[in-house]
């Protein structure tokens, strides 16, 4: 399809993707709730897909605890079950409930006053949204699983299109351009796709490890409610709804982030799971971010300290860093630099001394530095790993009339943009 043939103006996206041929279609239909479906429903009925049956699960299953949690507080506006998952058992039946905290107990999951004996609960509520995890309220259901250590996880269960509804905004402001939200939303969609790989209990994590997802509405610290999606997000979703970005007749992982800095960072370079469309762009269309341009300054002595630690899981001694520079490569991939004790020099990635110093110290994996004294200081460029769809450069690009496909396009040369149809 020729992308530069299609307008920017709103609306015209889909109407264009609607006349784009998929490169196979496949007929549609839902894959069966493992549960009596009583919770959302959804409105993507009547697509089709394009990607193998197998892969296509209209359901996303999302991780809320990232990392597993001794306790959960469980709130839910009207009546439901719990049940366990994969059978029509009803295990615990109710009106309504306002902060039951999950636990472990014994073998089993204690629910507020109820001890469960088993391993994994369902929460299905009569309507969606209603289920409250923490501070956050979700549409569809809760699954809860045991981990080791007494610890729990939960599992928003809920179709894909009302999951990007929440996405949308969680990871774009809406004030950017419709055209970048687009983009945003058909990015986010491949993504999630690209994920589904039969992982037993989750697909993808509510965090910025996979995409941020605040649900339906959430607290803040001061107990105000704030919307996770409203209207426009929801109509940027339905405007896009079924396109996904493929390479080689496949959804990939469209990774993306949220300033380049100046150009973005061949895919391959980073992930191994990155298609040549991850390409290395240019981009000065994220000028307007905060952190197009960063700087940081950090104690010789701590980043020695990190140093050292980092080596020292490769048995190698390390003294106190005297020079720390860019190492030659080619620009578009991942930088590393040579840090020297002045005995020894050693290689390593800007994304390895991203993480080896406290979250926020170095914005992103590309930056030169100079040391003064017993400070380190750092001049950056971004904000995230660098990869990809670049968030602030598409609302450069939308702001300067590009369509959301011809950003996609930008941003992943070489890849097909399909809408998912029946
Ligand atoms: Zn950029």
């Amino acid at each position: 399809m020729d992308v530069n043939r299609l307008v920017s103006r709103r609306g015209m996206v889909a109407a264009a993707l609607a006349s784009a041929v998929p490169l196979s279609v496949v007929a549609w239909h839902f894959l069966p709730r493992i549960t009596s479906g009583q919770s959302a429903s959804t409105d993507a009925g009547g697509q089709s897909v394009d990607v193998p049956i197998e892969t296509w699960n209209p359901f996303v299953r999302v991780n809320l605890t990232p990392t597993p949690l001794t306790d959960l507080t469980v709130s839910i506006d009207g009546p439901f079950r719990i049940l366990a998952p994969g059978s029509p058992r009803i295990l615990v039946q109710s009106g309504s409930v306002t902060d039951a905290v999950v636990s472990v107990e014994g073998t089993g999951i204690r629910f507020g006053d109820e001890v469960l004996q088993i391993s994994q609960i369902e929460i299905v509520s009569a309507r969606s949204p209603a289920i409250w995890v923490g501070r956050n309220q979700y549409r569809g259901s809760i699954r809860i699983y045991r981990r080791p250590g007494g610890r729990l996880i939960a599992v928003n269960l809920l179709p894909l299109e009302e999951y990007l509804a929440s996405v949308v905004n969680s990871e774009m402001p809406a004030t950017f351009p419709d055209e970048a939200r687009e983009a945003q939303a058909i990015a986010a969609r491949t993504y999630v796709l690209s994920q589904m790989k039969g992982h037993p209990q989750f697909d993808v994590y509510a965090t910025s490890r996979s995409q941020k997802y605040l649900g339906y509405q959430y607290r803040d610290d001061e107990g105000r409610r704030l919307a996770g999606e409203t209207p426009g997000s929801r109509d940027i979703v339905s405007r896009t709804a079924g396109i996904v970005c493929t390479w080689e007749g496949k959804v990939f992982t469209t990774w993306y982030t949220a300033v380049c800095g100046g150009r973005t960072i061949r895919g391959r370079s980073v992930f191994t799971d990155a298609v040549p469309a991850i390409a290395s762009v240019q981009c000065d269309w994220c000028r307007e971010a905060e952190r197009y341009r960063w700087t940081s300054t950090v104690q010789l002595g701590r980043i020695t300290e990190a140093l050292q630690e980092h080596l020292a899981i490769e048995k190698a001694e390390f003294g106190q860093l005297k020079s720390l520079q860019p190492a030659f490569g080619d620009e578009g991939d991942l930088p590393f630099y040579m840090v020297s004790d002045g005995v020894s020099t050693k290689k390593i990635a800007g994304t390895i001394l991203r993480h080896l110093l406290p979250i926020g110290t170095l914005s992103s994996p590309r930056f030169t530095t100079e040391i003064d004294g017993n400070e380190v200081r750092f001049s950056g460029a971004g904000h995230g790993h660098g990869v990809g769809f670049c968030q602030w450069g598409s609302r450069g690009l939308a702001l300067a009339g590009r369509s959301a496909l011809e950003i996609l396009q930008y941003y992943y040369p070489g890849s097909a943009t399909v809408r998912l149809r029946g």
